[in-house]
């Protein structure tokens, strides 16, 4: 649980790190109480005043989202897709993986992450001993943008509420943004992936991490090793008893 091993604070600024975990401005207040009264940092603290979703509610819940998303025509994305890709995976999961958006297998299929880097990524899931079923993965946008190109500011702006709803439903622990439109969208409008990746940002009591895009991989195998490096400490935090040993 408490893992003093390799303990490590640091502040810099407005930015606080513990043992890699970066919190943010907004955090720093309550993280210099925390500072000065523990010995012992827990990374991970669920929140115990909150009910614990009844199970069905949360599948029913997101259910119903789906089928809005499945009739939304508030973007042109729409028009030039096949279907609109939604999501998939436990919803109940701890950890949430978000993509940009949906590319011509996935549009086919009607699956997020089918293609050659989803192939990828469920090979990295592998190696982290991290069971796919048990995490739910989405995208930024619902629907293919054609020729895969990046979605735009302003369909991102439309498409936005459902990633936010599902997050909501949801209600994972940690949300690991694959590549710099997820972590532009979810982190920082103005974080470059390069120099967030690897980095743990909080925000209420949610952890983020950013890392390359499994498709970045396939252009650049160079990247790997930065992704394995951020996906052992992925593993790391799912495995702390706080989190219910997710991703064993
Ligand atoms: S991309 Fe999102 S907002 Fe645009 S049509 Fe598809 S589901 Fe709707």
């Amino acid at each position: 649980m408490c893992r003093t091993k390799g303990y490590h604070r640091s502040i810099r600024g407005e930015t606080i790190i513990i043992n890699g975990v970066r919190l943010m401005s907004e955090d720093r207040q309550q993280s210099l109480i925390e500072l000065m009264s523990e010995t012992n940092f827990t990374p991970f603290q669920r929140d115990n005043s909150k009910p614990i979703p009844e199970e069905i509610d949360t599948e029913k819940k997101l259910a119903r989202l789906k089928e809005d998303a499945l009739s939304c025509t508030r973007c042109a994305l729409r028009k030039g897709c096949r279907q609109v890709v939604f999501g998939e995976g436990n919803p109940n999961a701890h950890l949430m993986m978000v993509g940009e958006g949906p590319g011509s297998d996935e549009d086919r299929l009607g699956m997020p992450f089918v293609g050659r880097a989803g192939q990828l990524l469920d090979r990295i899931l592998e190696a982290a001993q991290i069971k796919r079923q048990e995490i739910y993965i989405t995208n930024v946008v619902k629907c293919r943008p054609t020729g895969n190109r990046l979605p735009l500011q302003p369909e991102v702006d439309s498409c936005l509420c459902f990633l936010q709803e599902q997050i909501k439903i949801i209600n994972p622990e940690i949300v690991i943004c694959l590549g710099a439109l997820a972590t532009r969208t979810l982190i920082d409008k103005d974080a470059s992936i390069t120099r967030s990746r690897g980095n743990w940002y909080k925000f209420g009591t949610r952890l983020y991490m950013a890392t390359f895009h499994p498709a970045a991989l396939l252009r650049d195998p160079g990247k790997k090793k930065y992704v394995w490096e951020d996906f052992k400490q992925i593993v790391k935090v799912c495995n702390s008893d706080d989190n219910g040993g997710q991703g064993q």
